[in-house]
């Protein structure tokens, strides 16, 4: 009988259990921003285990942390953008697993089936790799370091093989960073192929003619109208018929939502769409308001970040107990403008939003002082 049990055990650091569905009041998927906000907060007011989180990986990742991770010694922030789910959520079960299918009553991972009263679908995007440089990822060395398993892949791949040229593919705030981590830390040639005429393109012009300049005086090459199309034995081809030679590919173009929108049933064909999951101003499920999804996977007319993600999760959690009788009403989510902090290295950085640009050393401070804090609300 034990065997049995251990093909079926899945919890991790968790006494066994066979394969058969557990429910939980309120079951978070994905322990990004959004998720580990929610799994947070309402694990203290909820009784011990009624709530559960699945995620793939059993630590939080501090994700705009990431590009230093290219050029990281010894891996030491590796480990300091980790924190592990479990130090974090005692009154939590963690379960450490990949969600197969979400559908109105349950959540199923490739062992388990999981029932819950609330769901809370927080799993975040994908970069949209595209199929000529999905195919040969491998082989061609091109990477998309969006997390910080990722980026550490590819740090470790360049600081092992000295590479000549290292191209980075897109100039929004991921490109920008991992240029400038690339141009200020590495002595290999970057270039940047952006397709839009200036880097930053969703910001102010401002603030990409800074980023445009710092890059530029690092050595940074940046090629402009550039579409790339092809990617063929270390070599890139754009549409214009211009080549670029690369060791190493960065690819920071284009974000997707199909994986994880595709993890819905069904029953939700309303709900699911091209840019990600259909939210009401309470962040529910337009037909299903036991269900709630947050973060990059919500489809909410703003800028997809962090902070925009935690706000998500206080109305979540507001909501759900109000759903629980906890409070009268339910709260709207309303989109403030956000402010960037653009990191440039170690020691620049743009504060950047709507109507304000700043570079210099005070925003890279700031940037510094804006991780340890939210490390530190995420830890404690
Ligand atoms: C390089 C980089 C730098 C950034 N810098 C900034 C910045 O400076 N400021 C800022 O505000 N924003 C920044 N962002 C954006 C920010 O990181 C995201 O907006 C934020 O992480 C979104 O949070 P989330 O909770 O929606 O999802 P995520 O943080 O992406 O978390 C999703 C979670 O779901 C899990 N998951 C996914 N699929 C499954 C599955 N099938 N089963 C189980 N688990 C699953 C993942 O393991 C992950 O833990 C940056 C992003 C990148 C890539």
């Amino acid at each position: 009988m034990t065997g049995v049990l251990d093909i079926y055990a899945e919890f991790h650091n968790q006494t066994m259990i066979p394969k058969k569905t557990q429910h939980y009041s309120v079951i978070i998927l994905g322990g990004g921003f959004c998720g580990i906000g929610v799994a947070k907060k309402l694990s203290k007011v909820l009784p011990k285990d009624s709530v559960a989180l699945i995620d793939k990986k059993d630590y939080f990742d501090y994700i705009p942390g990431s590009p230093r991770q290219l050029t990281a010694k010894k891996n030491s922030l590796e480990f300091s953008s980790r924190t592990l789910y479990k130090s974090i959520l005692p009154n939590c079960s963690i379960i450490q697993s990949s969600v197969t299918e979400i559908n109105d009553r349950f959540v199923n991972t490739k062992v388990n089936n999981y029932s819950y009263d609330y769901l809370v679908c927080c799993t975040g995007i994908s970069p949209a790799l595209p199929s000529f440089a999905r195919n040969n990822s491998k082989s061609l060395h091109v990477f998309t370091p969006t997390t910080s398993a990722q980026t550490c892949e590819l740090g470790k791949k360049i600081s092992n093989n000295n590479y000549e040229s290292i191209a980075v593919i897109g100039g929004g705030f991921v490109g920008v960073e991992i240029a400038a981590e690339l141009a200020t830390k590495t002595s290999s040639k970057v270039v940047l192929l952006e397709p839009n005429e200036r880097l930053l393109c969703r910001g102010l012009n401002s603030t990409s003619l800074k980023a445009a300049r710092f890059l530029e005086k690092k050595g940074c090459i940046l090629q402009f109208g550039k579409r790339v199309k092809d990617i063929k034995k270390n070599l890139i081809h754009c549409e214009d018929g211009s080549t670029y030679p690369a060791s190493v590919i960065a690819w920071c173009a284009g974000i997707s939502t199909k994986e994880n929108s595709a993890l819905f049933g069904k029953e939700f064909s309303l709900e699911v769409s091209d840019r990600g999951i259909l939210v009401n101003e309470c962040l529910q499920l337009i037909n299903h308001p036991q269900v709630y999804c947050g973060g990059d996977l919500a489809v909410v007319p703003e800028e997809k970040t962090a902070q925009n993600a935690e706000e998500h999760a206080k109305v979540i959690y507001h909501n759900i107990l109000t759903q629980l009788g906890y409070h009268k009403n339910l709260m709207r989510y309303k989109t403030a403008q956000t402010l960037m902090l653009i990191g440039l290295g170690d020691y620049r950085a743009i504060l950047t939003s709507k109507n304000i640009s700043w570079y210099g050393r005070v925003p890279a401070l700031l940037k510094w002082l804006v991780e340890k804090w939210t490390l530190w609300k995420i830890r404690h």
